[in-house]
């Protein structure tokens, strides 16, 4: 293999840009729009920047941020400092930052679109505005609204969510997630460097119902829409079956990021695995593996590295924000542990960093359960001591 053309220049296709061009091979990425505000909370968690590590020791802009309030309308709020901190970028920074890598690794980068791609006998003739590029191979960094529609993985409603928010030209110096009651998804506030990015993502409602709450919680907390500035995109979130049948790679090409559907679909987190699956993709094809087993080990690598966990975060997700746990909503309850059991306070800060996984977590969970019990019910006779406090 020669040349590998590199469809789209988000975090995805610019990673494994990198990595190929670092790796000798001729790499030529094209993104319509290049560095751009890609609608995005920004956040990256502690499992992303200390594998990589530049995503933190640079000088784009950015925010380091610890203290963190989780709040339930029915639980009120609890306060949690992060022992590592989210680091929050404007997706302008960081798609600018990670595209200069690339061109610095060698990559020829090209302000293009995509408008088809053939596959031919010796490769693939890729049609843009301005004429034709040969590749041998394809890398599928298009995102959640590839329009290309032969590769990457297919999305049915249920596979995706809406995520719509603000950038408001504001400061705070905390992060804020709100769960609301029926919504399979949640609001957050993220400081980034010079204003907020305001969002709300979740499944099975309508853009126009989860604008509507997200305007509601903007007016009770009085942040003011009126200088800030309307964001919307899709959110890929894989049910269980399409996590088994998703169109990861194919004859000649492999899909990374969005365009694999490789997203969290609890949290929504997608920078992360679009650089990591970016990296994968790129390693597999730097490796000495023959040309027709390139897709499965694709596959399988991805499996082993994370998919599988996404999957069973899959099976989770309805019960995380929907399920019942002691007779109470778990978005309540999870508020009401983390104010009286300091190890349940250990799991949700790990769940933030991104360094529990989803298939650890019960056994995790169940493990802890007598000394959270305990915490909790400590807690409570104190409070009740003390303050003649009732509720648990
Ligand atoms: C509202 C919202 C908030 C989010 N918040 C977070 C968060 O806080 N943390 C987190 O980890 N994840 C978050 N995500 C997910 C994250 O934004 C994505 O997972 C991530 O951007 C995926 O990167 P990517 O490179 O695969 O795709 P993208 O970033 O979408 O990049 C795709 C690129 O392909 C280009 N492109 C598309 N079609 C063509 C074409 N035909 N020709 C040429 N170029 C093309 C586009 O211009 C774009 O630059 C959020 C998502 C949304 C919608």
């Amino acid at each position: 293999m020669k040349t590998v053309a590199i469809l789209g220049g988000g975090p995805a296709g610019s990673s494994a840009a990198e990595r190929l061009a670092r790796g000798g091979l001729k790499t030529i990425l094209l993104d319509e729009k290049l560095a751009w505000e890609k609608p995005c909370g920004g956040g990256l968690t502690y499992k992303a920047y200390s594998q990589y590590r530049y995503l933190i020791d640079n000088d784009s802009p950015k925010r380091l941020v610890n203290d963190t309030f989780l709040a339930s309308t029915k639980a009120g709020a609890v306060k949690m400092s992060l022992a590592h901190p989210l680091v929050i970028y404007s997706r302008y920074d960081l798609n600018r930052m990670l595209l200069e890598r690339a061109e610095a690794a060698g990559v020829q980068i090209e302000q293009e679109r995509v408008m088809h791609i053939d596959r031919e006998s010796n490769g693939w003739k890729i049609r843009t505005r301005h004429g034709n590029i040969q590749a041998d191979y394809c890398v599928v960094a298009t995102g959640a609204r590839n329009p290309l529609r032969s590769v990457g993985t297919q999305y049915t409603a249920q596979d995706t969510m809406y995520a719509l928010g603000y950038y408001v030209p504001t400061k705070q110096n905390h992060i804020d997630i709100q769960f609301l009651a029926g919504l399979e998804g949640y609001i957050w506030v993220f400081p980034r460097a010079g204003h907020l990015s305001i969002g709300i993502c979740g499944k099975g409602e309508s853009a126009q119902c989860l604008r509507a709450r997200l305007e509601r919680y903007m007016d009770e907390k009085s942040i003011s829409r009126k200088e800030a500035t309307f964001y919307g995109h899709m959110l890929p979130a894989l049910e269980g079956r399409a996590w088994r049948n998703n169109r990861l790679a194919g004859d000649g090409w492999i899909a990374v990021g969005d365009a694999g559907g490789l997203v969290d679909p609890i949290t929504g987190e997608g920078l992360y695995y679009a650089i990591r699956s970016g990296d994968l993709a790129s390693q597999v094809l730097l490796a000495d593996v023959e040309p027709h087993r390139r897709e499965d080990q694709y596959r399988q690598t991805i499996n082993r590295d994370f998919a599988l966990d996404l999957l069973y975060g899959a099976m989770l997700a309805k019960r995380v924000f929907s399920g019942v746990v002691l007779f109470g909503a778990v978005p309540n309850r999870m508020i009401e542990f983390m104010r009286r059991s300091p190890r349940f306070c250990e799991i949700m800060q790990d769940l933030f960093a991104g360094t529990q996984p989803y298939l650890e977590l019960k056994n995790r969970l169940l493990k802890n359960l007598n000394g959270t019990l305990h915490e909790i019910l400590m807690s409570f006779f104190f409070r009740k001591l003390v303050f003649g406090e009732t509720r648990v």
